[in-house]
């Protein structure tokens, strides 16, 4: 992470006052003011009523001021070692002016100055602690990002960062070749923004990264800038979001303002979909929403009068792009993106290979064979095994990671740490070990491109008591219907066994159940699987560009078909059962010679599993079994 800096540059702090000190300074002379006037007369000594009233009384006193609650006065003659000038609080008195009438003395009334000065006081008091209140709260949220407190509001001291000389390239991102390809031309355009414009071309304004989590977009988006070295401003969409409404928006407006001042650059935002929620739904929270509309408009006004032949380039990533404000992306906004997918197999080898660099690797290890070991992972996950796989070779103090470092890595990943200290009673764990191989038994007689890789009775994660792992021989886009029949099978070939070699069934097979049935009410539900219900769609995933502001799965089906649904699941879920314990019935040997190795070994790897298979493949075959008992009574 080369010369990460902070964008802003601040005044040197030398000159600052503090701004709370500020405040305190300020009211604190107020007081000494307020103080000031309200004497009248400087030197004037207070004295007692009573001793006023015998001054009147002896004549002494020249002249009174009264007040509600005060007075001041002048005596003739100031007494020794005295102030000829006097106040003193009044006395509840209603014949006070008849008395100085009659001794004859010049009286008159006095303004009320500390009744005036106290109202002022008492207005503006409270708003001054409020304000000395609310900027140290201010400055509290701000503190971690320097700059210059509260009299500084509108200039965001937003985490825009700036970072010059990125260190990331092209090829640190792999088998996202497509992705790579379109994103070159915005490296050869930030190299040379007056060759394009002279053509009259123009970039596209906005350039929108999609794809899963984990895929590389930020990492992408980094080497954009690192291939045309430019400067990377980038900010999370998530950080636009204030507490106080119109900061984000001002963050916004700061960004573009600084980034345009150090064209040819690239403004990245990551994680759009915080601030680019469609606006109609998060309507129905409330709150914080003002704040959030605002600053996406701001967002939206910018993109207008953003003009791209300045050669400022903007990117954003996403991995929800349908959830976006739709005005987002329309054109001349966001108007292109680029989907960047989880990788196939050969990615997934080149993005293994790239991580593998910063690692000792024995000579010995197949990088293709990991990489067919792991469909599904993303390049995030792929750099955290490639980590793993480095950790355990520590763990066990070898020169180099081997091929079997990176298998444990993946059962790690996948099935989740071995927790050897969970104890089964020995009636468990023969439990376990029927219905694991019943599993691989029905996925190694059916499943053609399933290879089981390992079995095991060793409990893993969270939940899972044992585990069979499987793994496809090449990535799959499409599946046939008996391929999906199959996998049901396989799921609930533990129950099938369970049900074979015990006499009642458990709760083993609640994982299982789960599986077989979302596969079950997809096929019918969704890719019109089912010959009665037809090729209609039944059930939509929540869909908030459809207009729904609740995020619910949406039914569009009457209480007949709603039948006709449940039936169709029930019946191939009870296919699958047969078929599961067919395959059972018809290996039994084989799972049962499987099971009491795993009882003495607790897990069977691929070639123990082969050999298991090759024993047994030409069992003969048995009649339809009408043994297995339905999965419900019903
Ligand atoms: P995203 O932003 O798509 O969620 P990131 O770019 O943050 O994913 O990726 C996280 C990490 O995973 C990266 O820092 C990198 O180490 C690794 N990674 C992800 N995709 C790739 C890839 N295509 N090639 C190489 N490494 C990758
Ligand atoms: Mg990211
Ligand atoms: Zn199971």
């Amino acid at each position: 992470m080369a010369g990460r800096v902070m964008a802003k540059q601040e005044a040197p702090q030398s000159f600052k006052l503090s701004p709370v000190v500020l405040v305190f300074l300020l009211t604190l002379g107020f007081f000494y003011l307020l103080d000031h006037f309200s004497k009248s007369q400087p030197g004037a000594e207070t004295i007692p009523y009573s001793q006023f009233l015998s001054d009147v009384d002896e004549g002494k006193v020249a002249e009174v001021a009264l007040s509600t609650n005060k007075l001041t006065g002048e005596l003739k003659q100031a007494p020794p070692n005295h102030s000829k000038y006097f106040s003193s609080i009044r006395v509840e008195d209603p014949n006070l002016a008849q008395r100085l009438k009659t001794a004859g003395i010049q009286f008159s009334g006095l303004e009320e100055t500390s009744g005036f000065w106290s109202a002022i006081l008492s207005a503006v008091l409270p708003l001054i602690i409020l304000f000395v209140f609310w900027s140290m709260i201010f400055r509290r949220s701000f503190s971690a990002e320097k700059g210059g407190g509260f009299l500084s509001l509108g200039k965001s001291k937003a985490k825009v960062y700036v970072e010059t000389d990125l260190k990331t390239k092209f090829e640190d991102v792999a088998g996202v070749d497509e992705a790579k390809e379109e994103l070159q031309e915005i490296v050869n355009f930030l190299k040379e923004p007056e060759r394009y414009s002279s053509l009259g071309g123009r970039m596209p304004k906005g350039i929108l990264l999609v794809g899963p989590p984990g895929t590389g977009k930020t990492l992408l988006a980094r080497a954009v800038a690192g291939e045309a070295r430019v400067p990377f401003f980038s900010i999370n969409g998530s950080e636009f979001v204030e507490m106080f409404v119109g900061l984000g928006a001002a963050r916004v407006r700061d960004l573009f303002e600084q980034a345009r001042k150090q064209a040819p650059c690239i403004i990245f935002i990551d994680e759009l979909d915080a601030l680019g929620k469609a606006r109609g739904i998060s309507a129905i929270t409330g709150g914080a929403n003002d704040e959030k509309e605002q600053t996406l408009n701001q967002l939206l006004a910018e993109l207008d009068g953003f003009d791209p032949s300045q050669g400022v380039v903007l990117l954003a990533a996403t991995n929800r792009p349908e959830i976006l404000d739709p005005a987002l992306l329309r054109a001349g906004r966001f108007d292109r993106s680029i989907l960047v997918d989880k990788p196939d197999r050969q990615g997934r080898a080149q993005i293994l290979k790239v991580h593998s660099k910063k690692i000792k690797l024995d000579p010995s290890v197949d990088i293709e064979a990991v990489a067919s070991m792991t469909a599904g992972f993303s390049g995030a996950d792929l750099a955290n095994l490639v980590n793993e796989a480095a950790l355990i070779a520590t763990r066990r103090k070898a020169p180099a990671v081997n091929v079997n470092d990176f298998t444990q890595a993946i059962e790690r990943i996948v099935a989740g740490l071995e927790r050897k200290s969970r104890l089964l009673n020995p009636e468990e764990k023969k439990r376990v070990a029927y219905h694991e191989m019943g599993h691989a038994a029905v996925a190694l007689a059916l499943g053609h491109d399933e290879i089981i890789h390992k079995v095991s009775i060793i409990p893993r994660g969270i939940s899972a008591l044992g585990y069979t792992l499987s793994r496809p021989t090449e990535d799959r886009y499409l599946m046939e219907r008996n391929e999906l029949e199959t996998k049901m099978a396989i799921a609930l070939g533990g129950r099938a066994s369970e049900m074979k070699f015990f006499t009642d069934i458990s709760t083993g097979a609640g994982d299982d159940l789960d599986k077989a049935t979302d596969i079950a009410r997809a096929m019918v539900t969704r890719y019109g699987m089912n010959d009665e219900l037809g090729v209609g769609v039944f059930e939509r995933d929540p869909s908030p560009m459809l207009g729904s502001q609740m995020p619910v799965r949406t039914f569009e089906y009457s209480e007949q078909t709603a039948q006709q649904i449940d039936l169709a699941v029930k019946s191939l879920l009870h296919k699958s059962l047969d078929m599961a314990g067919n395959v059972i019935e018809r290996y039994r040997a084989m799972v049962d010679e499987g099971a009491q190795i795993l009882l003495t070994q607790e897990t069977l790897d691929e070639p123990a599993l082969k050999r298991l298979w090759e024993k047994y493949r030409a069992a003969p075959a048995t009649p339809v079994s009408t043994a297995i008992r339905p999965i419900s009574s019903a």
